[in-house]
C-alpha cells in the first residue's frame, strides 16, 4: 500500500497518482486548484496558467472535497495541515507553509517531529512544547 494524503476533517483522499490536489485562495481572494508533490521536501507546485501565487504572500488552503480550511491554527496560522498514511498505515500529520516560496515541511507523529526544507527553522519554536490542556 502506497502513501496516501488525507483531509483531517472528511478523511477524503487528496492524492491522485503523483499529485496532491488542494483548493487554494490567494491574497487577492481568487480561488484555484494547486497540485503539490507527495514527496516531502519537493516544493514543485502546479497551478493553472491563469492562477498565480505571489512570492511571499500567504495563501489559504482548503480540502477540495469538503472545503474545510486546512490552516493548522494549533501551531501557526501560516501552516497548513494534512494527514499522511504510509505503507504500514501509520498516520502522520504533515504541516507545510502556506506562504508562497517558504520551504518548510514538518512530519509529526506522537511527540516526534521531522523537519524538511531550507526554511524549516522558521517555525520550529512552535513545536517546542506540545499544547497542555
Ligand atoms: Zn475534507
Amino acid at each position: 500500500m502506497a502513501k496516501d494524503f488525507i483531509c483531517p476533517y472528511c478523511k477524503g483522499k487528496l492524492n491522485i497518482d503523483n499529485d496532491i490536489l488542494l483548493s487554494v485562495r490567494n491574497h487577492e481572494a481568487k480561488r484555484g486548484l494547486i497540485s503539490l508533490s507527495p514527496e516531502i521536501g519537493n516544493y514543485k507546485t502546479k497551478t493553472h496558467s491563469s492562477f498565480k501565487l505571489s512570492e511571499g504572500e500567504r495563501n489559504d488552503f482548503f480540502c477540495p472535497i469538503c472545503h474545510a480550511n486546512l490552516a493548522a491554527l494549533e501551531f501557526n496560522e501560516n501552516l497548513v495541515k494534512v494527514l499522511m498514511t504510509d505503507e504500514n498505515q501509520q498516520v502522520y500529520e504533515i504541516l507545510f507553509s502556506g506562504i508562497e516560496g517558504e520551504r518548510c515541511t514538518y512530519k509529526l507523529h506522537d511527540q516526534d517531529i521531522e523537519s524538511f526544507g531550507e526554511d524549516s527553522q522558521n517555525y520550529m519554536n512552535h513545536f517546542g512544547e506540545f499544547p497542555k490542556y
